[in-house]
């Protein structure tokens, strides 16, 4: 297979050697996307290889990622992989959320359950392999979120030292709890998300340090491992939707481009249709395909779930051809019905953290308006763990969370401790009835 970088922008289409250190288009600026070149794979031979694979205990097949690594063969050598058993990830069915959704039947793939606890380990474990491969010594990226928690971990574990900056004073302190656990250094610059990508541009190329952030174009191909491995659960037939949340929609590039892939490969018969679903404080996406033209960002986007708290998505042109391709839909949810969601999928025994609730959030809505059919075969991804935001947890059951204009959430869904005297008679009258 020869593997290469592409530029995605049709018009130019530049093409660039896979071990060159790039981010965007050194020609026009656009995203770059792998791209590979070779015989065709056969699909039900490597179907039955990946099958099998399941039952080896060699790491690389036991990883829900490098099982698939035979579509996306970026790499010379399994030696600079780095794998902390990514992937494997469950489809859950959950009764009481169907309902909800006003669907006969949803199931969940449920990202949380990755080894730092969000999706960004399907990307982060190809990204890291790809540093490693380049001879780089330090990687880096701006976020607050997951990915840092996620490259923190991949960075340590494969021996590269791993450098998070963050805007001042923007902190959600579960996830940064795990990059600084997982040995991050860990910079708060007092500047904004878009000023410290910027500066860390300038600095990642002075100082040959790697980014990895979310355009890197082998994080995408890790991420495509998601709906890879969801297709091998599922036999090979492909849902009628697959729902997801939209935040910088490196996601949603990634699984278009998977789907894309498979259906051209003979591996799936048909292409599933993508539900992508934003917050409704952070939902430029939404907007420009609602009203065409040009992209505007958002310049102050608010919502409560911080994973998809993303103003200017740096990856809409992709997902822009992936939803349009997969004849999908964009759709965005309220603060409250975000909240009510995720209490729901709670309920199933699932959780997730909020951004992942706007999935089911976006379900209800699109049922009630008929895009979506109640028979339909449905797979919502749940992109992070329920621990993420235990404080957004705590104050929707105790009725005290607050939207980010200050107004209260009901907690429909609510769930509060109640506190009793120590006294088994009475608590034995509590619990009888
Ligand atoms: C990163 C993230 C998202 C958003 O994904 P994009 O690829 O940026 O659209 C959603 N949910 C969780 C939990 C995330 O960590
Ligand atoms: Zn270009």
């Amino acid at each position: 297979m020869q593997a290469s970088l592409i530029c995605f922008e049709p018009q130019c289409r530049s093409r660039f050697p896979i071990t060159e250190v790039l981010y965007n288009c050194p020609v026009c600026g656009g995203l770059l996307e792998a791209v590979y070149e070779g015989d065709r794979l056969e699909p039900a031979h490597w179907k039955k290889v990946w099958r099998e694979r399941r039952l080896s205990n060699a790491p690389l097949d036991q990883s829900g990622v490098w099982r698939y690594r035979e579509l996306f063969p970026f790499l010379d050598s399994d030696a600079h992989v780095v794998t902390l058993r990514e992937g494997d990830t469950p489809l859950l069915p959950g009764p009481k959320a169907s309902a909800y959704g006003g669907l006969d039947r949803i199931v969940f793939k449920h990202q949380g359950f990755n080894p730092t606890g969000s999706f960004k380990d399907n990307g982060m474990t190809c990204g890291a392999a790809q540093a490693r491969r380049l001879g780089m010594k330090r990687v880096a990226c701006v976020s607050t979120g997951n990915t840092s928690a996620s490259m923190a971990a991949y960075a340590s574990a494969g021996g590269l030292e791993p450098i998070i900056f963050i805007p001042h004073g923007n902190i959600s302190y579960g996830k940064l709890a795990q990059a600084l656990e997982y040995g991050a250094r860990t910079l708060q610059v007092e500047a904004n998300f878009d000023q410290i990508l910027a500066l860390v541009r300038v600095l990642a190329e002075k100082l040959g340090i790697y980014l990895l952030n979310s355009i890197n174009p082998f994080r995408i191909e890790g991420q495509k491992s998601i709906v890879i491995e969801m297709m091998d659960q599922r036999d090979w037939n492909p849902p009628d939707w697959i729902v997801l949340p939209g935040g910088n929609l490196g996601n949603t590039s990634a699984f278009g481009k998977a789907l894309r892939e498979l259906h051209a490969g003979g591996f799936i018969a048909k292409m599933p249709r993508l539900a992508v679903i934003q917050a409704e404080g952070a939902a430029p996406f939404f907007d420009f395909m609602q009203k065409g033209g040009e992209f505007h960002p958002v310049i102050h986007p608010a919502t409560l779930a911080t994973a998809i708290k993303i103003g200017d998505p740096v990856s809409w042109p992709k997902a822009l051809l992936e939803v349009t391709t997969s004849q999908g839909v964009v759709e965005k949810v309220s603060e409250q019905e975000i909240a009510d969601a995720k209490a729901v999928i709670g309920q199933c025994g699932i959780g997730c953290e909020p951004a992942s609730a706007a999935t089911l959030a976006g379900v209800r809505k699109l049922t009630a308006a008929g895009v979506i059919l109640p028979d339909a075969d449905v797979v919502a991804v749940l992109t992070g763990n329920v621990l993420k935001d235990p404080d957004y947890i705590y104050g929707y059951h105790t009725g005290s969370l607050k939207d980010p204009a200050g107004a209260a959430i009901r907690s429909s869904f609510g769930n509060a401790p109640t506190v009793v005297p120590n006294d088994p008679a009475a608590i034995e009258r509590l619990l009888g009835a």
